[in-house]
């Protein structure tokens, strides 16, 4: 601790991100980065925008980007804000919408990073326990709150809420803000972005880091009413307000209007999901439902800390969450094929299954 620390900084809790440690012949299924590239178009919109024009500042408002998004999802561009990663939409909805004079309330076990905006920005929060088969219950969301936020599908359970339960917790609470983190929903959940035009109270954010396979090009974004979207504004352009370089705009508009590869390389996930989980199954595995690009999964014969060290042995980068209710399990990546089958062999291999 040093002297020159703020009191701020030394209170802190960071979160603590997956490794990207330099291994060779690593199988990485620790991030939920994607296995597949991002589209060929966008990469192509990246090098054509390494120019000169880079000297100059990129478009604050990201315009071109903006009116993507809106068409793809069916919004206007005035409800969509944009910026360097859902993480940082995420901070930002903390201070501009979620931080109310009643505390906010989210799932005890989702994202780390949301206790961690919750004490840098100084938001009362009560967590609400996931049910015992680790499942979100909206009925619980039936109390006193100032706001809430709710990953779906969950992190790292991968389970979703069908967009009936969303709406059902928008009845409940119609006056409070509401955000729904969907940075896994393009791989089988179902959206809340349609409940948008009924609940101005709702905040959808989204990602490119996952589906879109650009988590090294840093874009996120939020689509809810234009006032909500206004607030993020306030907040955005007091703290940064070129959050998006050029290369980023370019790249995320270009994979934004390429729907054919995202949709094919979203169902090779799914695919490449559903085989994972039946090998794993056929381990012993317990694979929690996911509707996410990665699983949750216990072995009963070996606890999460130890089996994740024993992967790392066998070059097989896995999650492990080493809190009460996240212990047994394994957060596992969805890769290729040939990863897959690394990551089988080696748990073969560890539960002395050979
Ligand atoms: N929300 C959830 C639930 C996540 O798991 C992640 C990835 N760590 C994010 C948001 C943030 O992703 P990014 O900043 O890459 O958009």
């Amino acid at each position: 601790m040093n002297p020159l620390w703020s009191q701020i900084a030394r209170e802190l809790s960071p979160y603590v991100p997956g490794e990207q440690p330099r291994i060779t012949n690593l199988v990485k299924l620790n991030t939920n980065e994607s296995p597949f590239g991002p589209s060929p178009l966008a990469l192509e919109a990246i090098r054509a925008a390494a120019v000169d024009t880079l000297r100059l500042y990129p478009d604050p408002e990201a315009t071109e980007l903006r009116e993507a998004l809106a068409t793809h999802h069916g919004v206007k561009p005035e409800q969509v804000f944009v910026g360097n990663g859902s993480d940082e939409v995420l901070a930002h909805a903390f201070v501009a919408l979620l931080k109310q004079p009643k505390p906010l309330l989210f799932p005890d076990v989702t994202y780390s990073f949301y206790p961690v905006w919750a004490q840098l920005f100084g938001l009362a929060c009560e967590t609400v326990p996931l049910d015992d088969e680790m499942r979100v219950r909206v009925e619980d969301y039936r109390r006193a709150a100032g706001s809430i936020v709710i990953a779906n599908p969950n992190a790292p359970t991968g389970i979703a809420l069908p967009r009936s339960e969303i709406a059902q917790l928008l009845e409940v609470h119609p006056n409070i803000p509401v955000v729904i983190d969907e940075a896994y929903v393009d791989f089988s959940g179902e959206s809340a972005v349609p409940l948008i035009a009924d609940h101005p109270n709702l905040l959808v954010v989204q990602t490119m880091s996952k589906s879109r396979a650009l988590a090294g090009l840093r874009v996120g974004y939020a689509l809810g009413d234009a006032r909500l979207i206004a607030a993020l504004r306030r907040v955005k352009d007091s703290f940064n307000s070129y959050p998006l370089g050029r290369l980023a705009q370019a790249g995320a508009t270009a994979s934004v209007r390429d729907e054919a590869y995202f949709r094919e390389s979203c169902a090779r996930v799914v695919t490449g999901r559903e085989a994972m989980t039946r090998e794993l199954i056929r381990l012993g595995f317990a694979v929690l439902p996911s509707s996410a690009n990665f699983v949750f999964a216990s072995h009963p014969a070996k606890g999460g800390l130890e089996f994740a060290a024993a992967l790392r042995e066998h070059a097989i980068l896995v999650r492990h969450f080493n809190k009460p209710r996240t212990a047994p399990y394994l957060r596992i990546t969805v890769g290729t094929e040939h990863d897959t089958q690394r990551l089988i062999a080696a748990a073969a291999h560890v539960l002395g299954h050979e």
